[in-house]
């Protein structure tokens, strides 16, 4: 008999975007001519740059040649991309990688949801609340995030940030073995800055703490002071792990491209105390498992490094950031109570009154026809607050703002 691996069965059945999908097809039955606006699901809206699609198209082409073609490649991701990388993403602040401590994935959210797989199933984990549900999901699936008791895991220490703490977590005071940071957050769009991050790298270091770092969208931050990666902290080498991903970056939601640093200095311990590197542990889990990106995939994700693929990719980022000021001027002119969206390409709207997040998306929904993110999806923290996204088109962007002025 098979036995079924029944901490599947402890995740909530409801899926967010469903959920919202529901309700959104309920709204469309009764108001068939209805022009509904979503402003709710993170996924990007602009084409591939031009850079990317020549590199890619490039890529297609030599792949027909015997003497192009590629196969299997390695695991761990060409050497042309990681390389790119180590010069361009890291070096220019200060941070020296060697490329053997980058591997190429098909995307953030697989190794963020794969990396537990490194550490033993009873270490304790925190997660700042409101978060990227992949988090705390995929501990959930392996048996370390205990049972829900009021909305929470029961093994799972949640760290609130609201606009009363200003959205900056606490650090635990007790012993926390995993911590995953999300900056630029995704949903609440704020970020940290490396004073704060360093009380961070300094708790790691302190209590032997291991930090999964998702800097997924580093490439929206505006400010000059406020770091893109964890490396830019001393120390964070020995302590933190880190996701990159070019689909927010340059579009790749549908080419699949991003990349996990795990530096040499990372390390666990055994049970009887010996350190491991985590280095070594990530190359043979991927040796294992995965069987590399595509050619094609790595080639366009190079492309983003090129003078005119870094001035084509600002352009778009640009673009989407247009879009959060716009909202973030609309939704404070009319005195709401607004975070997030500086630098990064989210709103997190606090919902007046006092009301529920779920209240307030069905009446956003058939007052203005326009589709937000209910807070409380992203965990308890989030109740009381909205997501808006800047993914979209400037015309439903601008529509929506329309929409919501005439409603509020
Ligand atoms: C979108 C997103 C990712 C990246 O997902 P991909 O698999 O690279 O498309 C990672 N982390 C967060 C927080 C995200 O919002």
């Amino acid at each position: 008999m098979a036995l079924v691996n029944e901490h599947f069965l402890k995740l909530p059945n409801n899926y967010l975007f469903a959920d919202i999908a529901k309700k959104v097809n309920a709204f469309k039955v009764s108001h068939p001519n209805a022009d509904v606006i979503s402003l709710g699901i993170g996924d990007v809206t602009q084409p591939l740059c031009p850079a990317v699609a020549e590199a890619m198209h490039k890529a297609v082409d030599e792949m027909t040649t015997p003497e192009g073609f590629h196969g299997y490649g390695p695991e761990q991701g060409y050497m042309f991309l990681r390389e790119a990388i180590v010069k361009n993403d890291f070096l220019p602040r200060g941070i020296h990688l060697d490329p053997s401590e980058i591997f190429v994935n098909d995307g953030a959210k697989s190794d963020t949801g794969n990396i537990q797989e490194l550490v033993r199933w009873d270490n304790s984990i925190g997660v700042t609340d409101p978060i990227y549900p992949v988090y705390i999901d995929s501990n959930v699936m392996i048996g370390r995030a205990g049972v829900v008791e009021n909305g929470k895991w029961s093994n799972v220490t949640y760290l609130p940030c609201t606009a009363e703490n200003g959205f900056v977590p606490q650090i635990p005071d007790r012993r926390v073995d995993i911590i995953y940071l999300c900056y630029p957050n995704n949903p609440t769009g704020t970020v940290i800055s490396k004073e704060e991050l360093r009380k961070w790298v300094n708790y790691a270091l302190k209590n032997d703490t291991l930090i999964f770092y998702d800097a997924a969208y580093e490439a929206y931050i505006q400010d000059p002071d406020i770091p893109h990666s964890i490396y830019e902290i001393k120390g964070a080498k020995k302590v933190a792990i880190e996701f990159h991903s070019y689909s927010k970056t340059a579009g790749f939601t549908g080419v699949r491209c991003g990349y996990t640093v795990v530096p040499k200095e990372v390390t666990a311990s055994t049970l009887d105390g010996k350190r491991i590197a985590l280095n070594e542990l990530w190359n043979r889990r991927q040796c294992t498992k995965f069987n590399g990106t595509s050619y094609i995939s790595q080639r366009a994700a190079e492309a983003i490094y090129t003078p005119e693929g870094k001035k084509q990719v600002k352009k778009t980022i640009s673009y989407y950031m247009d879009n959060a000021k716009n909202m973030r001027d609309t939704l404070s002119s009319l005195g709401l109570d607004v975070f997030g969206g500086e630098n990064a390409p989210y709103i997190w709207l606090k919902v007046p009154n006092g009301e529920d997040c779920w209240r307030f998306f069905e009446q956003m929904l058939y007052n203005a026809h326009v589709v937000c993110t209910p807070g409380v999806g992203f965990g308890p923290s989030g109740e009381g607050y909205i997501r808006l996204t800047a993914f979209g088109s400037r015309e439903s962007c601008t529509e929506a703002m329309e929409r919501l002025k005439k409603w509020i």
